[in-house]
């Protein structure tokens, strides 16, 4: 029997799918000792801090999460981050293989003149904040204003101009933040408008997403029918199913019966931001119509920019374009990475399941010897590092806390609460 120490940096979805792709291949002469470091005091990644708080049968994908955990040979070091706690040289020294899963977290900019005039910001921070990230806690975000511009034509473009756009006391049984559903609650917005810059049929939203949209009970959609009706013709007979499943959702939307609710959400197609003014903060946002001359612009006091994001460099791991430079998960040494560090942001959360299984396997057909040179106990530099048991009892009291007021949890938000949770 070989038994092989294996760290895997990050607790989301690519971090779990690859602790789970070697639980399987675990045989009578092959063993894994599994190591999870979390540079949060929470595991889950995106599943926690992404994953809009009005699609929880999304967040259910985190019982598979617990199943992993809790099976022989797996142990949580969360609260403990690479970089500034712990170096990948000691990581690498000490197992038999790293595998990277820190995610992309830094949102994408659009490099026009005034994005950064307070009032615009990315759905990296915007999406955090409502979902009770500790780093996002204290974002001041302006909702003082009539109108909101997002600028984007992904699932998280959506889900950040339905999250503006909700009657606010929809997010009640949810587990939207406690400030953010406050923050909403006093929201001035009525109207929010997703930009996007090419056409309805190269969006990169999805077609269960789009079909939603009608079904919301407090806020007015709408897509112009002129827009939807000529990308058809643009796509001609040769469509892609997915293309062609997204535009007779639209086309639903299009032609859906208007209704009168007091908020709007508004899809602008083929619209390509160009400047942001505004004295001292947002005002407008300028728009030339892609591939035409044309110039207009969007009085509001909000833009959110939700156009992709890039991992941010840890040093001793080579990066490109927002990306661990990788030969299909593979890195150097002992070294591999895996999910959105990986591949970039693309994908649903199962994508990074069979992802994780093909470099998990790559990783296996390359092991050694087992090194036995010790683990992360011998660097941890801190006493606060929450296991697998602590994270339970944190899991609990928030599960605990949100079940009187009909929620499915209760978040805490800062570190320290989290921590006190965990009995920290
Ligand atoms: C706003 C948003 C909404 C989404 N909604 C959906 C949806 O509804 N359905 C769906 O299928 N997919 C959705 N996705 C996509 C899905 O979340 C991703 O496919 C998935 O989370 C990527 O997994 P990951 O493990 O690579 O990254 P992440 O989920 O980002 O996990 C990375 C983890 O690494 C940790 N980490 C980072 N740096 C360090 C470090 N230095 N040391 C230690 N730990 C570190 C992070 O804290 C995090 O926990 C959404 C994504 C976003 C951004």
């Amino acid at each position: 029997m070989k038994s092989y120490m294996v760290a895997i940096v990050g607790a989301g979805p690519a971090g779990y799918f690859a602790a789970q792709a070697l639980q399987n291949l675990a045989s009578d002469e092959l063993s894994f000792s599994i190591d999870m470091i979390e540079r949060l005091p929470t595991p889950w990644g995106l599943v926690r801090s992404g994953v809009a708080p009005d699609h929880p049968k999304i967040k259910t994908v985190s019982k598979v999460f617990e199943k992993i955990a809790t099976a022989e040979g797996f142990r949580l070091f969360a609260n403990l981050e690479l970089g500034s706690d712990l170096t990948i040289e000691q990581l690498k020294e000490r197992y038999d293989a790293v595998v990277i899963a820190t995610g992309s977290a830094r949102g994408k900019k659009l490099g026009i003149p005034g994005e950064d005039l307070p009032g615009s910001l990315s759905a990296a921070t915007f999406v955090p904040w409502y979902n009770a990230h500790p780093d996002f806690k204290d974002e001041q975000i302006d909702l003082s204003s009539q109108t909101a511009v997002v600028i984007g034509a992904g699932n998280v473009a959506m889900d950040v101009a339905r999250m503006l756009a909700l009657e606010p006391s929809e997010l009640d049984p949810t587990d939207t933040a406690d400030h953010a559903i406050e923050a909403l609650k006093k929201s001035a917005i009525r109207n929010v408008i997703i930009s996007a810059r090419r056409g309805p049929e190269h969006a990169a939203f999805t077609s269960p997403e789009l079909r939603e949209l009608p079904k919301l009970e407090h806020t007015n959609v709408i897509m112009h029918p002129e827009d939807i009706a000529a990308a058809i013709v643009r796509a001609g007979d040769e469509i892609e199913k997915d293309t062609k499943s997204n535009l007779d959702a639209m086309t639903l939307i299009a032609e859906s019966d208007a209704t009168s609710h007091e908020r709007t959400m508004t899809f602008q197609f083929l619209a390509t931001p160009i400047e942001i003014k505004g004295d001292g903060k947002v005002e407008e946002v300028v728009f030339q119509h892609t591939g035409g001359d044309e110039v207009f612009s969007i009085k509001c006091g909000l833009v959110i920019t939700a156009i992709g994001y890039e991992a941010a460099s840890l040093e001793g791991i080579p990066y490109e374009r927002g990306k661990v430079v990788n030969t299909d998960g593979y890195v150097s040494d002992n070294l591999y990475v895996v999910g959105w560090a990986k591949r970039g942001p693309s994908g649903v959360i199962g994508t990074n399941k069979s992802d994780a299984a093909d470099v998990m396997k790559l990783l296996v057909s390359q092991l050694g010897e087992p090194k036995s040179a010790g683990d992360i106990t011998e660097i941890i530099t801190h006493n606060k590092v929450v296991t697998q048991l602590h994270w339970q009892q944190i899991n609990a009291a928030e599960v605990a806390a949100g079940e009187p007021l009909g929620k499915p949890r209760k978040k805490a938000v800062s570190r320290e609460e989290l921590l006190n949770l965990g009995a920290l």
